[in-house]
């Protein structure tokens, strides 16, 4: 028998999956079951070449029924194996929680807690978990947190100027994409020792997107506040809005609280800006329609002020790194962040930034600018044999 252990990442209707060896960066295989509780539910599977592998027909109605989908179906894929744990990525770990933890019904109550804060995500991160400790009751499960690496901002980064007691009821700027950024730390750490001891901004540009500026190794600020809404536009969140604007939509305008959080979460950002064209950047850079290119325009415009507020944090700059599916793969974006940052130090080298290499700065540039993948993934799977090891030593 081969030890495994699995990871998972439950939204609203989908559960994004990977199952990983006892070490090893690489998953033996990953997948998502899409549209959960929906006539078209879908199961995609791939080994760890990226290989698609055989999935059976399947309609799950909630998650439980998903991760069973899943589990049959690794089942028949890695016979020989047992699964030794399961590491789950939950988006709020509130005040409390700045490392992993593996979850009782102790833990869970106090995560169900922080649901308020966080009700289009925590509720069906908690599903997902739930689920996984039905399925395996014997199984270590380990909750690691969006929010875990932000907890060393200082004061000043972690409140609002609102009513004091606001902030003691938890209204505070929590940040998110920590285990992205813990990450891009860890390489940075392990590959340019130099310059992960210094000031560093990572761009964590995808369908959500968040800046965190990091100053040897630890959050001192990011975009991203109380909730997964504030900083940057994204695929179709609305990024920074003056709060008039809210005031506005609910005593002039007569929208819900609903009907405002569908606008903000669902149909603004890029798919906004864009006339409703698209949320995502290939077929935005593809298309070239005015709102298009407005949608682009902004985009790049509010990382650029971002970069600026992040350098600010630190007191300046020394290396930028870009991650994320856009991050990672747009040349387009890189390029046209970093037209207007000479100012700070940073000087682009097209050909690199062309060919998406990892240093995609000039020699001569004094800040470096670098493409890095991230893998959230990698950073729950270590954390759950950070515990097996621990298990095993006492
Ligand atoms: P998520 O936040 O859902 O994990 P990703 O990190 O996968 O999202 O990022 C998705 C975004 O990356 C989409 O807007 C997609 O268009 C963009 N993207 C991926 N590849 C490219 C590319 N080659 N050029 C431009 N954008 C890209």
């Amino acid at each position: 028998m081969i030890g495994v252990i699995l990871t998972l990442n439950a939204g609203s209707s989908s559960l994004k999956f990977a199952l990983y060896g006892e070490d090893g960066d690489t998953p033996l295989a990953q997948g998502m079951v899409d549209r959960i509780g929906g006539n078209e539910a879908s199961l995609s599977l791939k080994d760890g070449a990226g290989n698609a592998l055989p999935v059976a027909d399947i309609s799950p109605n909630d998650h439980t029924q998903a991760l069973a989908v899943v589990l049959d179906n690794l089942r028949q894929a890695f016979p020989d194996t047992e699964l030794r744990a399961i590491g789950h990525r939950v988006v709020h770990g509130g005040t409390d929680y700045a490392q992993p933890v593996l979850v009782d019904q102790t833990v869970l109550s106090k995560l169900d807690k922080l649901s308020p804060f966080a009700p289009l995500h925590q509720p069906h991160n908690l599903a997902g978990i739930r689920a996984a400790m039905e399925a395996f009751p014997g199984v270590p499960q380990i909750a690691c947190f969006d929010t875990a690496f932000h907890r060393t901002h200082p004061w000043v980064n972690d409140a609002f100027a609102l009513p004091r007691d606001l902030y003691d009821r938890g209204v505070r700027r929590y940040g998110f994409h920590g285990l992205s950024y813990e990450y891009i730390t860890g390489e940075l750490q392990a590959s340019a020792p130099l310059i992960a001891a210094s000031r560093v901004v990572v761009a964590h540009l995808g369908n959500g997107a968040s800046m965190c500026a990091i100053q040897n190794g630890r959050s001192v600020a990011s975009t991203m506040g109380f909730s997964a809404l504030d900083g940057l536009p994204m695929g179709t969140r609305c990024g920074q809005l003056d709060p008039g604007v809210l005031l506005y939509l609910l005593d002039q305008e007569g929208m819900s609280s609903d009907a405002i959080a569908d606008m903000l979460y669902r149909r603004s950002g890029l798919l906004g800006l864009s006339g409703g064209l698209s949320n995502d950047m290939r077929t935005l850079e593809q298309s070239g329609t005015p709102e298009a290119r407005q949608a682009i325009e902004y985009f790049v415009f509010r990382i650029q002020r971002e970069l600026g507020a992040m350098a600010a944090a630190m007191g300046g700059i020394d290396g930028l790194v870009f991650c994320g599916g856009i991050g990672e793969n747009s040349r387009l974006i890189r390029a046209r962040i970093c037209e207007r940052t000479e100012w700070m130090g940073l000087e682009i080298d097209h050909a690199r930034n062309d060919e998406n290499a990892r240093i995609i700065s000039s020699d001569i540039s004094r800040v470096t600018a670098m493409v890095i993948p991230t893998d959230e993934g990698l950073v729950i799977v270590r954390a759950a044999r950070a515990h097996l090891a621990q298990e095993n030593a006492t």
